[in-house]
């Protein structure tokens, strides 16, 4: 049995960037929001306990959900329950609703947070891809200041951020500019409280004759972060997904995929699922 760790529920903002101020590599404070993560972890049989917490409930500044002139905006503490049922997100940005309602079950939904997802950095972590294929951006702070960082930039390494110790996820925000749509699929064991095999979200702007632009591939669980399939967005890009430039596109992505075996599938696997839900994702959207 281990000791809980001490934890501090500060009230606002700038109390939660005091309480974190000391916080570093060697002597870190852990932030909890939701905790479907952070209290998996605290029996110590999966890594470190925690030395100190840092309860983020009560920091209402880290909620809501609003447009702005230029994006849609999602506090870190917006729960999967709150996106699923944001008129908002449905609106703006459905593929987010969509994964939202593909992680874990009722409870996880209810307590587990956008921004969670992110700052655990689980390359199989459900919104990520959706983060990279809209051009989202983090806005990150604590008391050094506030910057934003590009989803593209966040995540450096397996489980490893663009965060720094002391700094807090306090929103994101996801350009909607006009004409984009983006597509979310996600393949596990089951359809509920199951960790993703692969999970891919497609986003482009079509604008008719000159064919797809600013086309974006991403997917996670096929390597130690989420990533981008850049070789397979250059095929797309200009094009209308007939179903030749379909095959293509999938025949392109079973290469640049460099997948692991591991528990929960085989690389082969997860590279013959990406290029068949990319191949099936381009035959809805050119409606063939
Ligand atoms: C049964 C079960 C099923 C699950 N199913 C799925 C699934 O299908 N798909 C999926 O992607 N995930 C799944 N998860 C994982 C988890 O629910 C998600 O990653 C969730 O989004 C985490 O959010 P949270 O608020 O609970 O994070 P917490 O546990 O509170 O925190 C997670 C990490 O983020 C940090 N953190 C939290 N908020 C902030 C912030 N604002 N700024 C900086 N750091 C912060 C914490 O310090 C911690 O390192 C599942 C978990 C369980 C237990």
């Amino acid at each position: 049995m281990t000791a809980e760790p001490p934890i501090e529920t500060p009230r606002s903002l700038a109390d939660a960037f005091d309480a974190l101020a000391g916080s570093t590599a060697d002597a870190q404070i852990t932030p909890i929001a939701g905790g479907t993560d952070v209290m998996v972890a605290i029996t110590g049989e999966l890594g470190p306990v925690p030395e100190r917490m840092l309860d983020l409930s009560r920091v209402d500044a880290l909620r809501g959900i609003h447009l702005e002139h230029d994006g849609l905006v999602l506090g870190a503490r917006t729960t999967y329950t709150e996106i699923r049922r944001s008129a908002l997100c449905r609106e703006h940005l459905p593929a987010l609703v969509e994964a939202a309602a593909t992680i874990g079950a009722a409870q996880i939904q209810n307590r587990g947070t956008l921004g969670g997802n992110i700052a655990n950095a689980s390359p199989a972590g459900d919104t990520l891809p959706i983060l990279l294929a809209a051009d989202a951006m983090i806005l990150v702070g604590g008391q050094r200041g506030e910057r934003e960082i590009a989803a593209m930039d966040f995540f450096v390494a397996y489980r490893k951020t663009a965060l720094a110790p002391d700094e807090l996820i306090l929103q994101v925000r996801f350009p909607v500019p006009p004409g984009r749509e983006v597509r979310f699929r996600k393949v596990g064991t089951r359809r509920a409280q199951a960790i993703s095999k692969m999970v891919m979200a497609i986003a482009w702007e079509d604008f008719g004759a000159t064919g797809w632009s600013n086309v974006r591939i991403a997917l996670g669980s096929v390597a130690a972060t989420p990533i981008r399939a850049r070789a397979t967005e250059a095929v797309l890009e200009g094009t209308h997904p007939t179903p030749e430039v379909a095959d293509r596109a999938a025949e392109t992505l079973a290469g640049e995929l460099q997948p692991i075996d591991d528990v929960r599938s085989t690389a082969d696997y997860r590279r013959a699922v990406s290029a068949r839900i990319l191949h099936r994702l381009l035959r809805d959207a050119g409606g063939w």
